[in-house]
């Protein structure tokens, strides 16, 4: 998450990037973060703060905004704004082709982020004498590549203060945001219809129901963990 705080009914992003020309990158971070963005203010106008916004379960609260980032992979929406510094739009197959190579190494990178959350989990719940040791033992576990011997790389993951025990909410978010966006016709990202249903019946609610309801009422049934998995094997 980067925007954190009170809850607001009207907002604002601050985030650093390049001066200039945009990395992709970058853009998939601005979608992510007004994903948050657009959570907090269309959930912000309940009647209990408790309840407004961004405050669902953590362990759904990324969802929204890991479906936004699907925007930032779509050719028509990227030739909305996404110009070269002629002002040419950015071609449609370049586009897939950056695709193609995001979906490189999924496999990796879902093992990566089992290490990482079996990390936060145990840190936490057996509070090792010998956090190195463990992080071996995790990692030969979980990860996909092998421990370096004399790294430390604990000692620099953030997200084991700021997430503590529950890092493994990225990974479960995003198999709710898979199903979520599984509603949307991925040819017309515009559709204006089940975009309304989604923001009437999940982000305009904040935390007003458990998040499983919300995601329920929107999808006409209950989250499963089916478009998750025919991501990974795409
Ligand atoms: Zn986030």
């Amino acid at each position: 998450m980067g925007v954190g705080g009170r809850q607001l009914s009207e907002g604002v992003l601050v985030c650093n990037f390049s001066r200039g020309l945009m990395e992709h990158d970058h853009v998939v971070t601005l979608f992510h973060e007004f994903g948050h963005l657009v959570h907090h203010v269309l959930g912000g106008r309940g009647r209990w703060t408790r309840f407004a916004g961004v405050s669902t379960e953590w362990d759904f609260v990324e969802a929204p905004s890991q479906m936004l980032e699907e925007w930032a992979w779509d050719a028509e929406v990227l030739r909305t704004f996404a110009t070269d510094e002629s002002g040419e739009p950015i071609p449609a197959d370049l586009v897939e082709r950056m695709r193609r190579g995001d979906d490189f190494g999924k496999g990796y990178l879902a093992r990566q982020q089992m290490f990482y959350a079996s990390m936060s989990y145990w840190f936490h719940q057996e509070r090792p004498e010998d956090l190195t040791a463990k992080t071996r033992e995790l990692q030969a576990r979980y990860a996909p590549f092998p421990y370096i011997e004399d790294t430390h790389m604990f000692a620099s993951f953030g997200h084991l203060g700021g997430y503590s025990s529950a890092y493994y909410t990225y990974m479960w978010s995003l198999v709710i945001a898979k199903d979520l966006f599984s509603a949307f016709d991925p040819a017309d990202l515009f559709q204006a219809d089940v975009a309304r249903r989604y923001r009437d019946r999940v982000l305009a609610r904040g935390g007003t129901k458990d998040a499983a309801d919300l995601v329920a009422d929107f999808l006409g049934r209950p989250y499963t963990f089916d478009a998750y998995a025919a991501w990974l094997e795409s």
